[in-house]
């Protein structure tokens, strides 16, 4: 039997007939990091190397952690030679997500039906390198094998959005997504220079700006934002005075820099639930752990971990002003660290209204939780504190153009836990009901809330 066979992760019959359910619902993918200009320019991968290798951290940090050596991760070694390595660091990887990831996409992409070996690389490595060769590998070609209708990618409000308006007529939508952060880091050393990019000098330009590049990218079919957040800021205070304080060259202290992290977050909301956007807060990375390695190749190249910071009391005071003042948009909380699942999913209920079913959404296991357990526990932690049947449900956050998959693996995951739930008796077998609730994860909850 094929290691990817049709029951992969179902364990239970239940699960494989909610499974069937939803296999071929199409995919909404509302936040990754593909690269727009790859995908206008439809890029094509040299080689198997190039895509699955080139620019994935996950896989480096496992590699490293097989002993391979930096020159065959990130440096100039032949790339055959880093793909062999990769091959002989996957088989060791049982339990991680990668191994079920990497023989997911060389099933589905390619036809590969056997799991990847070090005997096997060589044959594995042509194969791939011959489909890559082929028109309908490029990046629009693997994109339209996804089964994806709607793609959001993550971008400066600076941008042009040019590569956007270039794939206006592709038939899967590729939508932008706003991401403030240089803008709202002032304690930043990317502050200054960004300021200058964007010609900005006054706390009013700042509003202004972000008033302006909030209507462009709306009118760019811009459905959310993405703001990642190293801790919760709240603080009340003058804003524009910190703001001008930075700028005479003034060092600013914690309740200062949060005053403008915390108002620049409420200009942008206000305008989020004018155009009906919503809003997502990632919280909790600790990033560029490793000086030296970031000395040497900067940032996102697998040197970053999970904080430990008490966000409960900021995020409920940071939700609430925004409440009071009739500013919340759509909300998705995402923990990175999965001593807050409990934390994020009963701070939910304190801002739900009768406007929005699942208004404030807790968004899926994210990146280190990006696992089956990681999964697991943000879904078993949403059911428990919350309404799992109106979560919105899955995105890859991936920069691959195979990751598609990613969705396969995560509505498995959540038919075998439903299927679990029904199988133990704790759940009626209703398929009126859990045929809605299964679908409603997959795929339309995510239609309807951000209304593509
Ligand atoms: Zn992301």
């Amino acid at each position: 039997m094929s290691f990817i066979n049709d029951n992969f992760m179902l364990k239970n019959e239940t699960a494989k007939k909610l499974y069937d359910m939803v296999k071929d619902l199409p995919i909404i993918d509302y936040h990754c990091h593909l690269n727009p200009k790859m995908i206008a320019e439809n890029y094509q991968f040299r080689n198997a190397f190039d895509l699955f290798l080139g620019g994935d951290h996950y896989k480096w940090r496992q590699m490293r952690t097989n002993g391979v050596t930096e020159d065959f991760v990130t440096g100039d070694k032949d790339e055959f030679e880093k793909f062999k390595k990769f091959a002989e660091t996957l088989p060791l990887l049982i339990g991680n997500p990668l191994y079920h990831w990497t023989h997911l996409e060389l099933k589905r992409y390619f036809g590969i039906d056997e799991v990847l070996t070090p005997d096997n690389a060589k044959e594995v490595w042509d194969k791939v390198n011959e489909c890559l060769a082929k028109e309908e590998f490029r990046a629009q070609g693997l994109i339209k094998r996804s089964n994806v209708e709607v793609i959001c990618t993550t971008d400066d409000p600076a941008d042009s959005l040019e590569y956007h308006e270039k794939l206006a007529d592709f038939p899967v939508k590729i939508l932008p997504t706003m991401r403030p952060d240089k803008l709202m880091n002032i304690d930043q050393l990317t502050f200054k220079p960004y300021l200058e990019q964007i010609g900005v000098s006054t706390y009013a330009e700042i509003e202004k700006f972000i008033i302006d590049r909030i209507k462009f990218f709306n009118d760019h079919g811009c459905r959310l934002s993405d703001h990642a957040l190293e801790y919760v800021p709240y603080a009340e205070g003058d804003p524009e005075q910190a703001f001008n304080k930075f700028m005479s060259g003034k060092p600013l202290d914690k309740a200062e820099i949060d005053a403008y992290k915390c108002s620049i977050l409420k200009i942008c909301a206000k305008e989020y639930v004018k155009y009906g956007w919503a809003m997502q807060l990632h919280i909790g990375a600790l990033r560029n752990n490793n000086s030296k390695m970031y000395d040497r190749l900067g940032p996102d190249v697998g040197f970053d971990s999970i904080n430990d910071l008490c966000i409960a009391e900021n995020l409920a005071k940071f939700l609430n002003s925004l409440e009071k003042d009739n500013v919340l948009p759509k909300t998705i909380l995402y923990t990175l660290n999965p001593k807050d699942n409990y934390v994020l999913a009963t701070m939910l209920g304190n801002f739900q209204n009768g406007d929005i079913p699942g208004k404030i959404q807790f968004g899926s296991g994210w990146w280190f939780n990006d696992q089956r357990d990681g999964m697991l526990d943000q879904m078993r932690s949403l059911a428990n504190l919350g309404m799992i049947a109106r979560f919105v449900g899955m995105l890859t956050d991936s920069r691959s153009f195979v990751s598609y998959t990613r969705h396969e693996y995560f509505r498995r995951i959540m038919c075998n836990l439903i299927g679990e739930w029904v199988e133990d008796g704790e759940y009626p077998d209703d398929f009126n009901y859990l045929e809605k609730i299964v679908k409603g994860i997959a795929y339309e909850n995510a239609k309807n809330y951000f209304k593509f």
